[in-house]
């Protein structure tokens, strides 16, 4: 059969990685192009150049993943429709605020036996309830989405350290397998469930619990606290997907996806580390500032899925069953202090 075209939508520090993962994969495989496009949100460098213009000359994303070579066969593609228009197996990893306005965008412009996958983190709140990222690329867009999520740190990926990741799944085994193979490496193993809405909640939520992690720490609670946050968190997680998708498997939270990626997130992540510098200002600096200069560019999921999240909970009447996620939030507005992350904990719902 013909071979596969690849298009990455999407360009940060993850979007980088997985460009690196795929362009060493495409050139081994035959049943790929070697030939990986890269739509890049174009920025001026500080010296005047273009980042794609940058990409393609240095093999390097020099803003969001310095250092790191790319693969020669990686094309930074500026123009969106362009970038997609030839693919038939479309990889979004964008920040999760930019999709739906990426897929009104292309609509219409994608080839019709094109497949996608999703490694975004977070959700969308419509009147209607929360839409997953998985669900919005696939009804905006007409496709099949499956889910990539784990314990992948992206900047320790980039260096070739052993990780491992979770591919979420609807039906289709064939087109599952094939995302394995264009991600599976050495030292990045995939595994794959049959849970799409389990593996995108554990991604999504755990940055809500990623953010009460950093809080402690900025306070200086120590590891009793942070472990304890880390299991209640789990726990909300659990309880919000179920109650949201009962198809929801217990096993999937055992994955990469789950426990994996809530422990290194906690420890390791980006929204840990500005709720740290929150805490630690008593703050009274927004994340927004925070963002701004502690990250470069670089974008946090947490923040707004807190408020997603939130949205979702008062509709639904579930604040009370949530006091993390909740107070997370309230926290991050302003409306409690810092300190006010363990304060809900003497009432532990029982779900
Ligand atoms: P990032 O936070 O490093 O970068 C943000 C990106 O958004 C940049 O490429 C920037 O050019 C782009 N951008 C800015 N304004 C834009 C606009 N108006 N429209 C479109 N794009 C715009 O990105 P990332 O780390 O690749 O994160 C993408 C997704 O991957 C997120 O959902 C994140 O949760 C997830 N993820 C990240 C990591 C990680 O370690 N970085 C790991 C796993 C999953
Ligand atoms: P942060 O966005 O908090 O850095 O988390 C990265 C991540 O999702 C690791 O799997």
């Amino acid at each position: 059969s013909a071979k596969s075209r690849v298009t990455i939508v999407g360009s940060g520090n993850w979007g980088s990685v997985a460009a690196k993962l795929i362009a060493s994969n495409t050139l081994e495989l035959n049943s790929f192009h070697d030939e990986v496009r890269m739509w890049v949100f174009e920025e001026i460098l500080p010296n005047g150049e273009k980042l794609t213009e940058v990409i393609n000359r240095t093999n390097e994303n020099v803003k969001y993943l310095p250092g790191i070579k790319l693969g020669r066969n990686v094309v930074a593609d500026p123009n969106l429709e362009n970038a997609v228009k030839d693919a038939n197996m479309l990889v979004f990893v964008t920040s999760h605020q930019f999709m739906e306005g990426i897929c009104k965008r292309i609509v219409g412009k994608i080839r019709e036996d094109a497949e996608a996958i999703s490694l975004i983190k977070g959700m969308e709140v419509k009147k209607e309830g929360p839409c997953m990222i998985s669900s919005l690329i696939s009804e905006q867009l007409g496709i099949n989405c499956c889910v990539l999520m784990g314990a992948n740190i992206a900047n320790e990926i980039a260096l070739e350290q052993f990780s491992e990741a979770t591919i979420g799944y609807r039906k289709n085994k064939e087109i599952m397998e094939k995302w394995v193979q264009l991600f599976n490496t050495p030292y990045f193993i995939v595994s794959a469930v049959q849970d799409v809405e389990g593996v995108e909640l554990c991604g999504t939520l755990k940055n809500v619990v990623a953010i009460a992690a950093g809080l402690v720490d900025g306070l200086d609670m120590g590891n009793n606290t942070k472990a304890a946050i880390m299991r209640i968190g789990l726990r909300e997680m659990k309880a919000l997907s179920k109650l949201l998708f009962p198809s929801v498997k217990d096993s999937t939270f055992f994955e990469s996806c789950g426990v994996a990626d809530l422990i290194t997130t906690c420890f390791g992540g980006r929204n840990r580390k500005c709720a740290k510098a929150f805490a630690r200002n008593g703050g009274k600096r927004s994340f927004d500032e925070l963002e701004a200069e502690m990250l470069q560019g670089q974008k946090l999921q947490g923040v707004s899925t807190a408020k997603e999240v939130y949205e979702v909970l008062c509709h639904r009447g579930w604040l009370q069953l949530f006091p993390l996620f909740s107070t997370v939030h309230e926290i991050c507005i302003g409306r409690l202090p810092p300190k006010a992350i363990t304060k809900y904990f003497n009432h532990i719902p029982k779900y």
